[in-house]
């Protein structure tokens, strides 16, 4: 009986905070009609379904400036130790010109999605330094600051994108909540967690554990229908998916 008591309790814990899912976009709404991985022409697809936020991946150049992007290079060329000169000239896959972050955020006051923006781990943590603050600054100009939520497998760029804004950041390596609760502690920003579906799977109590604490629960990339009803039935806050309207449509499904 104390047992059934103690399940109960903990069930109603969990749906207490059981969220219903938020879709982001990954890397735009790149399958749609016209569109490319991180194209302006995937983030005003992601926002024309009603995507929640749209993902996208930052570089930045030799010659620092900022560049959307989500391989290291673009045509051979490295992004990190390249200039513009040679960077500005390359076309993604839908004939667009590679965006810069200030192209992409310029298209994005227009809409209404949220910009969830990926900072790449640079092989030098001191080039992430500097694209912080401009990336905060060119964010800043455009009055979008409501608009942001920061992501990133850096360490470096997760404490310093936590120490500088009051936006949501969240961290792409999946750590245990004890150790996002003792970087919050220093943060200025609310921390929470974007991880793998894998991690979540093997840690489903973690979910609760984070939401318990006042942190969102993105997870990424779910594809899959079965794993996209998996993160809907644990309620997860944000499915981060390139099949943004499946993930709408099953969320809906599962809230009648
Ligand atoms: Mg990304």
């Amino acid at each position: 009986m104390r047992k059934l008591a103690f399940f109960l309790a903990l069930a109603t814990a969990a749906s207490m905070f059981a969220a219903v899912p938020r879709v982001v976009a990954h890397r735009g709404y790149h399958r749609a009609e016209g569109s490319a991985q991180n194209s302006i022409r995937a983030l005003v697809k992601a926002d024309s379904i009603g995507a929640y936020g749209s993902e996208f991946d930052v570089w930045l150049s030799a010659d620092n400036k900022l560049y959307v992007n989500h391989n290291r290079d673009i045509n051979g060329i490295v992004i990190e130790t390249s200039t513009s000169e040679a960077i500005d000239t390359c076309r993604l896959s839908n004939g667009e010109l590679i965006p810069t972050l200030d192209a992409y955020l310029d298209a994005g006051k227009n809409l209404r999605t949220m910009l969830v923006l990926e900072l790449k781990p640079h092989a030098d943590t001191a080039r992430e330094d500097v694209a912080i603050p401009m990336i905060l600054k060119a964010v800043a100009d455009r009055g979008l600051e409501d608009r942001m939520i920061y992501i990133t497998f850096s360490r470096n760029a997760f404490d310093k994108f936590a120490a500088a804004t009051t936006r949501p950041v969240q961290f792409l390596t999946s750590i245990a909540p004890e150790e996002i609760a003792a970087a919050a502690a220093k943060a200025k920003a609310p921390l929470g967690a974007d991880y793998n579906l894998s991690a979540f799977r093997k840690n489903p109590q973690w979910i609760t554990d984070f939401q318990a604490a006042g942190r969102d629960v993105n997870v990424w990339t779910v594809d899959k229908p079965e794993d996209l009803q998996w993160c809907i039935e644990h309620g997860v806050d944000f499915i981060t998916t390139n099949e943004p309207e499946l993930t709408a449509k099953m969320i809906s499904e599962h809230q009648k």
